[in-house]
């Protein structure tokens, strides 16, 4: 699909001090940031409180929607992947994760969202469907924050945790990372609170150490899917550029200033870390820095070589872990029925 031929800036992008409003009162900004996040307006003409003529020169200057609703994949009591086309025509999605009360203990009206930073992605990790056809684009911050309306307007959830985790790497978008959860946070925004907002990074070091010195509370997740070296270089090319040694370091540092447990997210592939070494290994560093683990058993991808572990592994690795007194959770059933590695869904309307 060709770009918008008018290629109008997205209101979304700039913060309300920002826009655009010619000689308007100071009070239509306010009129304005409460239809769009208030009230959900997805088009200037249905923002009825403010004069005609004001809303057609809102609509000749900016656009409003970036995302147009694809698909739905799932159903309402599992995970959900929403598939979007953006303005350009390239295609992201973002996973909606209903809490599992039975399972593990979670509020009922919990709803996780996993939102895509990017196009593709330039990081490669061996095991994951987004790494496949490369980077293409940076999400706007428009487009970060869009996923999340849009999402609650498709599923009439209403998001309370969020997890910067979908297809892309978030830190190597880092200043409309930071623009959008801004927007997120803010009163006259989403009011989505900083402890609620998870960044899951491959482990881009000085990004990591940029994102302890920022003021907001935000909860950092490492995917860490190797305890040594040599396993994590097989899976993730980035661990040649920043080692463990100074991933851990990073780590320590961002807990320094935040003073809030870390997460090591951990997918656990057959034959290649899921021993009981690695358990134990991995169980090492948590304690040494304050982390909970979330075991996640690999989902296959297509053309890909990867295996999930035995059932039996899979216990005698979290049995590891849990009895070295590290918090562990494992993700056994969601998104066992969808394709759950992030990219699919995009790659299938690709091919
Ligand atoms: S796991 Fe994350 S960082 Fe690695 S290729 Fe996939 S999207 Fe990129």
């Amino acid at each position: 699909m060709p770009a918008s031929p008018a290629a109008k800036p997205l209101l979304l992008d700039q913060s309300p001090d920002d826009w655009q409003l010619g000689a308007a009162p100071a009070y239509r900004r306010r009129q304005l940031t409460d239809w769009i996040f208030r009230r959900r307006a997805e088009s200037f003409s249905l923002m009825t409180s403010l004069p005609a003529a004001f809303r057609q020169q809102l609509a000749a200057d900016y656009e409003l929607a970036p995302l147009q609703h694809v698909r739905t994949q799932g159903s309402r009591d599992t995970t959900r992947k929403f598939l979007f086309r953006l303005s350009c025509g390239d295609f992201i999605e973002s996973v909606l994760i209903p809490a599992n009360p039975a399972l593990y203990g979670e509020r009922a009206d919990r709803f996780t969202l996993c939102v895509s930073a990017q196009v593709g992605c330039a990081y490669g990790c061996k095991f994951c469907a987004s790494g496949l056809a490369g980077w293409k684009k940076n999400l706007s911050p428009g487009e970060l924050i869009a996923q999340i309306m849009q999402v609650e307007k498709l599923s009439g959830a209403t998001v309370n945790n969020l997890v910067f985790m979908g297809m892309g790497e978030p830190l190597a978008n880092y200043r409309n990372l930071l623009a959008a959860i801004e927007v997120i946070n803010a009163d006259w925004g989403l009011r989505l609170g900083a402890r609620r907002i998870t960044v899951s990074t491959s482990g881009i070091v000085p990004q990591i150490r940029a994102l302890a010195d920022q003021p907001r509370q935000l909860r950092l997740a490492i995917s860490l899917h190797g305890a040594d070296n040599a396993t994590r270089n097989r899976l993730m090319p980035v661990n040649r550029k920043y080692p463990l040694e100074q991933l851990f370091d990073a780590c320590a540092y961002y807990q320094e200033r935040k003073k809030q447990m870390l997460t090591f997210e951990f997918i656990l592939i057959r034959g290649v870390n899921d021993s009981e070494r690695q358990a134990a290994l991995l169980a090492a560093h948590a304690r040494r820095l304050n982390a909970k683990i979330n075991l996640i058993p690999y989902n296959q991808v297509e053309g890909l070589p990867w295996e999930r572990p035995a059932d039996r592994d899979i216990k005698n690795f979290v049995a590891t872990v849990k009895a070295a007194g590290v918090a562990a959770t494992v993700r056994l059933e969601k998104g066992r029925d969808i394709d759950a590695a992030c990219g699919q869904l995009r790659l299938r309307e690709l091919s």
